[in-house]
């Protein structure tokens, strides 16, 4: 059975408490780029998250270092969130957008490695 959806809403939210938690910590700063791109906000808007999200790559470093994972009662995964909120970037700028401006065609085209 398909995972279900869970609306961008909420993965921003779930985005914004990690964020907030990471920021405090500072734990994990020399491992990417992502933390200190964080570092240099004190509050998230939907903006922000999605520019974090994109910015990371999964390596999933992390998690494996973070004292707030699960079983820890914060629940704190953070690739996963970015990972979730980056697909949903993905689908609006990817899909959606060019859907809307009429160059979809366009877009398979280069999707499948013709550029004519
Ligand atoms: S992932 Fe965990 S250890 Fe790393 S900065 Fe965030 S809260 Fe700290
Ligand atoms: S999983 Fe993402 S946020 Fe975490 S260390 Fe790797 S690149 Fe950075």
């Amino acid at each position: 059975m398909p995972a279900r959806e869970v609306p961008l809403e909420n993965l921003v939210a779930e985005a914004q408490r990690v964020l907030a938690i990471c920021n405090a910590c500072r734990y994990c700063e020399g491992y990417c780029a992502v933390f200190p791109a964080l570092e240099r906000r004190l509050a998230f808007d939907e903006g922000d998250v999605h520019y974090l999200a994109n910015l990371c790559h999964n390596c999933g470093a992390c998690l494996y270092a973070c004292q707030y994972a699960p079983p820890h009662e914060f629940e704190l995964n953070f690739p996963r969130v970015l990972a979730q909120v980056r697909k949903e970037t993905y689908r609006e700028v990817c899909v959606a957008a060019p859907s809307r401006l009429g160059v979809q065609s366009q877009w398979n085209r280069c999707r499948g490695g013709r550029h004519g």
